[in-house]
C-alpha cells in the first residue's frame, strides 16, 4: 500500500504536493519523494522517512515547476534500498519521465525475466519499473503514451493505481479492476489526482469523482481530459481500505470510509450482542468502528487507551519484537475506566495476533474484568498479493484456527469478527464488486497456486473526452 499523487498547477506544485502527500501518511511511512518539471529540467528529492523528515523548505523551493509528481512508500515488493524510493525517474530521447505506483503486481517475475532474457538492465528491485520498462518500451514502438498505457493493461497483472510525468503531461492510470483508488481533484489553478479525497481536502482542492477502473486521465496546462482504455466485467475494490487502510475522513469509489465502519460497528453488536459496561476502541484505527456498535448498542463509548500520536504505526517495524515494544509504547490505558469493568473493545482487524494479544494483556492488567474483542473484518484466513502487508498462511492467527481457537490465543473473555456477507453489506457495495482475497482466499485475478474468479477485460477503442463525466470538472 502506498500514497500518490500528482498536481498541474499554474500556482507551482511543490508546496501543495508536500502537504498532499502529508494528508497520505498513513499509507506508507518508509519513504517519500516528489518530482517536479519546470519546462525544460526535472527536479527531483527522495528520502527514507516521514514527509515532514524528508522535505526542508529550501529543498521545497529547489522542486521547481507546474507540474509534479510524489509518492509515500509502504513496502510490499522491494527492499527497502535507496533505489526503490519513488518517485522513480529516468532519461528516454528528450524526455523527462517520472513514475509513482500503488499497488502490487503478481506477474513481475515472468516479465522481468522476459527482459532480462532481452538484454535490458534494472536499477530497482520493484515492480513499478516494470511497468515504466512496458511503458517506455511501447513509447519507442509507437510514440504514443495512451497506447502504451494500452499495452500495459494489457501485460499487467495486478493492481496498479498509476501517475506518470513526462515532460509537461501528467498522466493517471487505475488497473481495469479498480484495485486500488486514485481520485480527480479542482485545485486553485489546475488539477490533480490523489489515492485519497483527504489529499484534496487538505489543499482546499474540490473532490471531483474517482478515476474509473480501467480509465486514463491526461492533464497538462491546458486541462483535463479522460479515455476509458479498458472495461472489466467487475470491480474489484480492496475492501482493506474500507476496514483499515484508507483514512477514515476518505470518500472512496463514492463512500465514505467513515460510514462503513461505523455500520461494521453497529453490525458487530446485531450479530453478536453482549452486556457491557463500556465499548471502548484501539485507537485510531477502531474508533469508528467502536462508535457504530456504541451507538447500535446504547452502551457508552468510554475510550479506556490513549494513543501517544507520535508513533508509527506498530505494523511497519521490522521485527516482531520491535513491533511488540511498540504497542506497549503507542498504547497506554486508563486504569479508572476498567477496574472490574467489562468492556467491549472494538478494533479494526487481527493479522498475525500480535497487538490483540499485547492490548489485551494491557487491558486486562489495569483491571477489566471481561474484554468482549469485536473485530471489523472476518478472520483474515490468505495472503494479500495485491498490496497489503498480509503474510504468509503460517503467520496469519487465524489460519486454520478457529474464531474459539483464535480467542484462546489472545486471551480475549468473548471474541466475534464481523460476518463477511455483514461486511459487504457495510460497504454498500455488491459482494463481487469487491477484492476479498485475503478473506475468502479467492482473487479477482489469476495468481499462481490460489484459486480465482478472474474478469474478461475488453479493451475500448476510444478517444479522450474533455467531459469528465458524472461530476462538473
Ligand atoms: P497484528 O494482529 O498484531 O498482526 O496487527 C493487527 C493490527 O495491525 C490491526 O489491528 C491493524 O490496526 C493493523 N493492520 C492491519 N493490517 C495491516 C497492514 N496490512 N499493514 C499495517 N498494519 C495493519
Amino acid at each position: 500500500m502506498c500514497g500518490i499523487v500528482g498536481i498541474v498547477d499554474a500556482g507551482g506544485v511543490s508546496i501543495q504536493l508536500y502537504y498532499a502527500l502529508y494528508a497520505l501518511q498513513h499509507r506508507g511511512q518508509e519513504s517519500a519523494g516528489i518530482s517536479t518539471f519546470d519546462g525544460t529540467s526535472l527536479h527531483k528529492f527522495k528520502g527514507s522517512g516521514l514527509v515532514a523528515d524528508v522535505f526542508s523548505p529550501s529543498v521545497l523551493t529547489d522542486l521547481k515547476g507546474t507540474i509534479g509528481i510524489g509518492h509515500v512508500r509502504y513496502p510490499t515488493t522491494g527492499q527497502n534500498l535507496p533505489e526503490n524510493i519513488q518517485p522513480l525517474n529516468f532519461r528516454f530521447q528528450e524526455h523527462f519521465i517520472s513514475i509513482a505506483h500503488n499497488g502490487n503486481l503478481v506477474n513481475t517475475s515472468e516479465l522481468r525475466a522476459g527482459y532480462e532474457r532481452s538484454g535490458q538492465i534494472f536499477i530497482t528491485t520493484t515492480d513499478t519499473e516494470i511497468i515504466a520498462k512496458i511503458l517506455i518500451n511501447a513509447l519507442s514502438n509507437s510514440g504514443s503514451v495512451e497506447d502504451a498505457v494500452r499495452t500495459c493493461m494489457h501485460k499487467l497483472v495486478g493492481s496498479y493505481a498509476t501517475l506518470i510525468m513526462i515532460d509537461g503531461v501528467m498522466y493517471g492510470f487505475r488497473d481495469p479492476l479498480g484495485i486500488k483508488p486514485l481520485g480527480i481533484g479542482k485545485t486553485e489553478n489546475g488539477y490533480m489526482l490523489a489515492s485519497e479525497s483527504v489529499a484534496m481536502d487538505a489543499l482546499s482542492a474540490k473532490f471531483l469523482r474517482d478515476v474509473k477502473p480501467g480509465e486514463l486521465i491526461r492533464i497538462d496546462a491546458e486541462g483535463i481530459r479522460c479515455m476509458q482504455v479498458a472495461v472489466a466485467g467487475r470491480r474489484a475494490h480492496c475492501v482493506f481500505e474500507y476496514i483499515y487502510f484508507a483514512r477514515a475522513d476518505s470518500i472512496i469509489d463514492g463512500v465514505l470510509v467513515y460510514d462503513v465502519r461505523r455500520k461494521i460497528g453497529k453490525t458487530l453488536y446485531e450479530e453478536d450482542p453482549v452486556k457491557a459496561d463500556s465499548v471502548s476502541s484501539v485507537p485510531d484505527s477502531g474508533t469508528a468502528h467502536a462508535i457504530g456498535y456504541a451507538e447500535g448498542s446504547k452502551i457508552p463509548f468510554v475510550e479506556c487507551l490513549m494513543k501517544n500520536r507520535y508513533m508509527g504505526r506498530t505494523f511497519i517495524m521490522p521485527t516482531q519484537k520491535e513491533r511488540e515494544r511498540a504497542v506497549r509504547m503507542k498504547l497506554n490505558p486508563i486504569p479508572a475506566h476498567l477496574k472490574d469493568k467489562s468492556v467491549v473493545l472494538v478494533d479494526d482487524s487481527i493479522v498475525r495476533g500480535t497487538t490483540s494479544k499485547r492490548i489485551i494483556g494491557i487491558v486486562r492488567d489495569a483491571g477489566a474484568r471481561e474484554i468482549h474483542v469485536r473485530i471489523g473484518s472476518p478472520a483474515i484466513k490468505a495472503p494479500c498479493y495485491l498490496g497489503t502487508d498480509f503474510p504468509t498462511r503460517e503467520e496469519l492467527i487465524a489460519h486454520n484456527r478457529t474464531e474459539e481457537e483464535v480467542r484462546k490465543s489472545i486471551t480475549a473473555t468473548t471474541l466475534h469478527h464481523i460476518s463477511l456477507e455483514g461486511l459487504i453489506k457495510a460497504t454498500g457495495f455488491e459482494g463481487e464488486n469487491l477484492c476479498l482475497g485475503c478473506l475468502t482466499g479467492c482473487y479477482p485475478l489469476p495468481i499462481e497456486g490460489e484459486n480465482a474468479r478472474p474478469s474478461q477485460v475488453d479493451f475500448v477503442d476510444a478517444t479522450y473526452q474533455t467531459k469528465l463525466g458524472t461530476f462538473e470538472a
